[in-house]
């Protein structure tokens, strides 16, 4: 099959339907960069039905995404979309790389939620990036620009609901978006547990990719934590 894209933990191929792709969760796994990798069985099995769960979630609440179906273990069929290459990012406990940059306590609530916008290039290093260079790097228009922010803190409040009502609580998450060929902005990608941060709420205890990050123990025995609850 045709490859329309290889990532860090996902690789895309085109299907004999040009507004359809196929998204393989490979069981890679990737930190700071690129520069910590391994590989974790059945992790890509895990994301993906994560993933399918809160794509369904959103659609049942009203928001559109590029989710169509699962399609075996680690696979995904998708609505063919143009990626905008920008990363939203939503807070709601202040975590990573926020406490480190800016004087936020590690737990810190943050209400209202704090939206920061990353731009998506591994050659830069994701910088951080703000409504004039997004303009000046022709990045997104202001009309898709209000857009993306306004369903990225709607996707937040869905998410943050659903996950809490499992015992999960949910620090931040970074959500893409996609043009699809009608033109419509969808939410793209995938909303999994490399993509989240997820605290288990009776311990504080992270059953996401910090696990990985910071070496906080079995990074398969925390994602299969968290798809227990989130998928149940
Ligand atoms: N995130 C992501 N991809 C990225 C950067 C961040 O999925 O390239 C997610 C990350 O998993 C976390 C949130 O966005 O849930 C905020 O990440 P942060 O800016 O704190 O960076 P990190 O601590 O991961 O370096």
């Amino acid at each position: 099959m045709d490859i329309v894209h290889i990532g860090k933990a996902k690789t895309v191929y085109r299907t004999e339907n040009r507004d359809e792709y196929l998204m393989e969760f490979r069981d890679d796994v990737t930190a700071f960069n690129g520069k910590r990798k391994t590989t974790v069985p059945d992790k890509g099995r895990y994301n993906a039905q994560i993933s399918a769960r809160l794509f369904e979630l959103l659609e049942q609440h009203g928001v559109a995404t590029h989710y169509k179906a699962l399609a075996g273990d680690g696979r995904m069929l998708v609505k063919a979309v143009e990626i905008i290459p920008l990363e939203i990012i939503a807070r709601n406990i202040a975590a990573g790389s926020v406490v480190r940059k800016y004087p936020f306590k590690e737990g810190q609530r943050l209400i209202p939620p704090v939206l920061v916008i990353d731009f998506k290039s591994d050659a830069y290093g994701d910088p951080m990036l703000n409504d004039d260079l997004i303009r000046a790097l022709r990045l997104a228009t202001e009309e898709e620009l209000a857009t993306v922010r306004e369903l990225t803190l709607r996707v937040n409040a869905i998410l943050k609901d659903y996950l809490n009502k499992r015992g999960l609580l949910l620090p931040d998450f970074k959500l893409e978006f996609g043009k699809a060929r009608d033109g419509k902005i969808l939410v793209a990608d995938e909303i999994s547990c490399d993509t989240c941060r997820l605290w288990l709420k009776e311990s504080g205890q992270s059953v996401d990719k910090d696990v990985f990050r910071y070496e906080r123990g079995d990074l398969i025995t925390a994602y299969e934590e968290a798809a227990k609850r989130i998928l149940h």
